[in-house]
C-alpha cells in the first residue's frame, strides 16, 4: 500500500495548519511542541507552549534559567522528567552542539528525552529528513490500515509497526521535486490520528484510506489496535500537612528524580501518622490540625491516596524554625502570594487553590 501522495495532498487540504508550533523551521520551537505533546492533548499545550517560549525565547535562554523556574513553566502538564529533561537537553545543545540543533534525526536522537519518533519528527519537520515517526496516534493508524493485531506496546508489534512506518515515508524522488512533503506527510499522519483515525468513533467515511484500510474493510475498526493488557494500579497512600501562618505555607522542594522531581511540594508524614507527631518532627508546634478530605492522584504507575491536614502553626514558631534553621532539608516558608511562581505538582496546586479560594489560607 502506498499511501504518502494521498497523505500529502489530504494534509494540504484538510489538516491542521495554524498550530503556533507550525510553519516554523526552526528546531527549538518544533523540538517544545514535541516534547510538550508527547502524552498531552494539543488543547492542554497551546497556553503552556506560547508561556514557555515568552519565558525562554531561545535554547540558550532555557539552558542558561535556573532549573526552578523551568519546573515552575512546566508544572501542571505532568510526566515531569521530560522538563528535566528538556533542561538537560538544552544545555547539551549549548554544551556538545555550539547552540545548534544536530542536522539530523541520528543526532537529535542523541539528546536526553529525544526518542527515535521525537527526533524523526523534529527532522522531516525541520530539515525534510526521510524520517517515520511513530508515535501513539500513528501506531494506531497503522495497525488498522494493515490490520495488525496484538498488543502495539509489545516488542515484537512495535518493531512490526516501525517496518510498516519506514516503508510509507515519501520517496527519495518525491522528496527531490517537492521539499515540504515530508513536512506535510508527517503532519498529515498526526492530524489523521488525531482528527479522523480517532480512538474511538474513527470517522471513517471522510478517511482518504477507507479502500485501503484493512480494518475498514474488514469492519474491524473498532476491535483494532488491540488494547494494552491492562495491569491492576497498585494503591499508596500518604498523608500531607498544609503547615501555615500569615499568609505563608511550608513547602519542600523534592529530590530531583522520582515523582515530581524538583518540583515543590507539601511536606509529607505517614498516612497513619498523628498530625501532631508529624509536626513535631518538623520541628512544629502546632497551634490546631484540621483533617480535610482525602482525595486520590493516579499515576501511571500507581494510585496515590492523599489524606491533607491543616495545620495552623503559631508565628513565634515559624519565625523560631527560620531563625534556627530547624527546618528539613529543602523546606521554606512560601509566601501564598508568590505560590505562583513555584513549580507545584497539580493536585497540590489545586489543593491550595482550592484552599485559597476559599479563604481557608490567606
Ligand atoms: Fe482509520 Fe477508518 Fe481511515 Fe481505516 S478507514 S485508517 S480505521 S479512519
Amino acid at each position: 500500500m502506498k499511501i504518502a501522495p494521498r497523505l500529502v495532498a489530504w494534509q494540504r487540504k484538510h489538516g491542521r495548519h495554524g498550530l503556533p508550533w507550525q510553519n516554523t523551521r526552526d528546531p527549538y520551537r518544533v523540538w517544545l511542541s514535541e516534547i510538550m505533546l508527547q502524552q498531552t492533548q494539543v488543547a492542554a499545550v497551546l497556553d503552556y507552549y506560547q508561556r514557555f517560549l515568552s519565558k525562554f525565547p531561545t535554547v540558550k535562554a532555557l539552558a542558561q534559567a535556573p532549573a526552578d523556574q523551568v519546573m515552575a513553566q512546566w508544572a501542571g502538564l505532568g510526566y515531569y522528567a521530560r522538563a528535566r529533561n528538556l533542561h538537560a537537553c538544552a544545555k547539551q545543545v549549548m554544551g556538545t552542539w555550539q547552540g545548534k540543533f544536530p542536522p539530523d534525526a541520528a543526532g537529535l536522537a542523541t539528546l536526553p528525552g529525544i526518542g527515535p519518533s521525537t527526533a524523526a519528527a523534529i527532522a522531516a519537520f525541520c530539515y525534510g529528513e526521510r524520517a517515520a515517526i511513530l508515535d501513539g496516534n500513528v501506531k494506531r493508524v497503522l495497525a488498522r490500515l494493515f490490520a495488525i493485531e496484538g498488543d502495539p506496546t509489545s516488542r515484537p508489534i512495535e518493531l512490526q509497526l516501525w517496518s510498516q512506518a519506514r516503508d510509507l515515508v515519501p520517496s527519495a524522488r518525491t522528496c527531490a521535486q517537492d521539499p515540504d512533503a515530508m513536512s506535510a506527510y508527517t503532519q498529515g499522519l498526526m492530524d489523521l490520528g488525531a482528527t479522523v483515525c480517532t480512538r474511538s468513533r474513527p470517522q471513517c467515511q471522510v478517511c482518504p484510506f477507507k479502500k485501503d484500510c484493512l480494518a475498514f474493510q474488514q469492519g474491524r475498526c473498532d476491535e483494532l489496535p488491540w488494547p494494552r493488557a491492562r495491569k491492576v494500579l497498585p494503591e499508596r497512600s500518604t498523608a500531607m500537612l498544609i503547615a501555615h501562618q500569615a499568609g505563608h505555607i511550608l513547602l519542600m522542594q523534592r529530590p530531583t528524580t522520582g515523582i515530581w522531581g524538583g518540583l515543590w511540594s507539601l511536606p509529607e508524614c505517614d498516612y497513619e501518622l498523628e498530625p501532631t507527631m508529624a509536626c513535631q518532627q518538623l520541628g512544629l508546634a502546632a497551634k490546631k490540625t484540621e483533617a480535610l478530605a482525602e482525595f486520590l492522584h493516579v499515576f501511571t504507575h500507581y494510585r496515590l491516596n492523599i489524606r491533607p491536614h491543616l495545620v495552623h502553626v503559631e508565628q513565634s514558631d515559624r519565625t523560631r524554625a527560620e531563625k534556627a534553621d530547624l527546618l528539613p532539608k529543602g523546606g521554606e516558608w512560601v509566601s501564598i502570594k508568590t505560590l505562583h511562581e513555584r513549580g507545584l505538582p497539580a493536585p497540590v496546586r489545586k489543593l491550595l487553590d482550592g484552599l485559597i479560594a476559599a479563604q481557608v489560607l490567606a
